[in-house]
């Protein structure tokens, strides 16, 4: 499989360090407010990344973490923690509101379909170890402390912004933000930040009472889980300026080894031109647009782009997502509905199906060329359905049921074999009632033929004085 390495800027073959096992970390939510269109954007392709990996057979080990304090408004350094402010606007202790966003998460993902990863660490769970993990760092010299904060030097490191050259500009550190005075270069972050005055989000540390720079955070959270070097890191393409550099700096630093061999970023869902965000307040909630739109329909929206470009927002994408699954819906219940036939040649569009879908998925997790070669494989059937060929209709719906699995998509089958009982139940009780009237027009010859047609197929007919009923034999 190829993935497009952000790090070399190129695709490149996806080899594992350990034989078949995957150390995988991506970058997870803060958890301040419910989950919108935007973050599931790129959460669902890390869900389809490690579906099609154990698919191929890969043992995945996947770490996401929950970001429950440290990261501030500005993500610079500066501003206040997203988690303490929204906590005092809505007039709650912050760890009440994390506990009840970390629920309301899981409710999002899990009505998604979205798998969830093997651990979530929180950051407020791991404070000994990010403390360590500074100390580790001052003891080497690549941090300073000044008045209770400690921050990463960048000049000690000098591959600082290999990720993205752009990003190692002090002037634009400059530009965006006031540049915080204890800092001795515009780029340096915080890895600890002293807590204000009746602070409630702090711990006791070396240099006094304070919190983690979410930038170390997962830093620390994925090299507790995952080891000093990991296989696959992701996150959305806005961490390759900031969060991502720094996360390379303070782990190889520390380590001196490599700290991630596959850097993959997704692309951001745009509305209106502009990034769906929480800050701009142009975000749609999943648990809104669930009172709307079925969440398979959502899914089937969000992978039928490739990861690595934007994807507009508008209900036109939406409608063209939900039609593209109602007509793969159509076929697959239609299969099943008709009488035995021949074989067909459809063995072989199966394994070009398979193969087509994996060529795709190996070029850089292309979904959409995926979810071409299933339509493909759609209208195929379709030809073969209007033929009647049923005998390798069934295996067909398994592959594609299959392989619509690794893409999040589940269909229901459960319901699609229900309602298919239930058509037949009205199916057979219609004909009782034509051969009903026929039997009081007295046109005998039909209404038998209607009788025996039925048995042969299994269902009986018996008149009772009060009416027809029916058995299956
Ligand atoms: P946050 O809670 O803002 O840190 O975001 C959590 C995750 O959602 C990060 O991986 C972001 O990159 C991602 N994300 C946020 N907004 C968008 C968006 N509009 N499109 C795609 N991904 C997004
Ligand atoms: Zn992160």
């Amino acid at each position: 499989m190829k993935l497009f390495n952000s790090l070399t800027r190129q695709k490149e073959e996806f080899i594992p360090i350990e034989n078949k096992k995957v150390r995988f970390y991506s970058c997870g939510q803060t958890i301040y407010l419910d989950v919108h269109l935007g973050n599931v954007r790129t959460y669902s392709y890390w869900d389809v990344l490690v579906r099609y990996l154990r698919w191929r057979g890969f043992d995945v080990f996947w770490v996401q973490n929950i970001t429950d304090v440290g990261h501030l408004t500005d993500d610079a350094d500066s501003g206040e923690d997203r988690i303490v402010k929204t906590a005092r606007d809505k007039n709650l202790e912050p760890m009440v509101l994390v506990e009840t966003q970390i629920k309301r998460f899981f409710e999002d993902i899990d009505a998604l379909n979205i798998q969830r990863a093997d651990v979530y660490p929180r950051a407020t769970g791991h404070i000994p170890e990010m403390i360590d993990f500074i100390s580790e760092l001052l003891k080497k010299g690549y941090a300073y402390v000044v008045n209770g904060s400690v921050y990463f030097d960048v000049h000690k490191f000098p591959s600082y912004g290999e990720l993205s050259p752009s990003s190692y500009s002090e002037e634009s550190a400059g530009v965006r933000v006031a540049v915080n005075p204890e800092k001795r270069n515009p780029r340096d972050f915080a890895l600890w930040i002293k807590a204000p005055p009746n602070y409630l989000m702090k711990w006791p540390s070396p240099w006094g009472l304070g919190y983690p720079g979410w930038h170390l955070e997962c830093s620390v959270m994925s090299q507790k889980y995952l080891g000093d070097t990991l296989d696959i890191h992701s996150g959305g393409i806005e961490h390759l300026m900031l969060h991502h550099p720094n996360e390379i700096a303070q782990s190889e630093a520390r380590t001196g080894k490599k700290f991630v061999n596959y850097w993959i970023h997704a692309n951001h869902l745009i509305v209106n031109g502009r990034k769906m965000s929480k800050s701009l307040g142009n975000y749609i909630l999943i648990r809104d647009l669930l009172k709307k739109y079925d969440p398979t329909a959502i899914r089937f929206f969000l992978i039928n782009s490739h990861y690595r470009k934007n994807l507009d927002f508008n209900e036109d994408a939406f409608k063209e997502a939900q039609n593209l699954l109602t007509r793969i819906k159509n076929t697959l219940t239609l299969i099943g509905q008709i009488p035995g036939g021949e074989e067909t040649t459809l063995t072989a569009d199966l394994e070009i199906l398979e193969t087509e879908f994996i060529q795709a998925m190996d070029d850089d997790l292309n979904t959409v060329a995926a979810i071409q070669s299933i339509m493909k494989f759609i209208r195929k059937l379709n030809f073969a359905l209007e033929n009647q060929r049923k005998t390798v209709l069934d295996v067909s719906k398994g592959k594609i049921i299959e392989l619509l699995e690794i893409l999040g998509i589940t269909l229901e089958t459960a319901n699609m074999e229900q309602n298919k009982g239930e058509l037949v139940e009205s199916l057979v009780d219609l004909l009782i009632n034509v051969r009903e009237d026929l039997r009081k027009a007295k046109m005998f010859g039909i209404s038998d033929k209607i009788r025996s047609n039925l048995s042969k197929l299994g269902i009986i007919l018996e008149d009772k004085g009060t009416g027809t009923i029916w058995k299956k034999q």
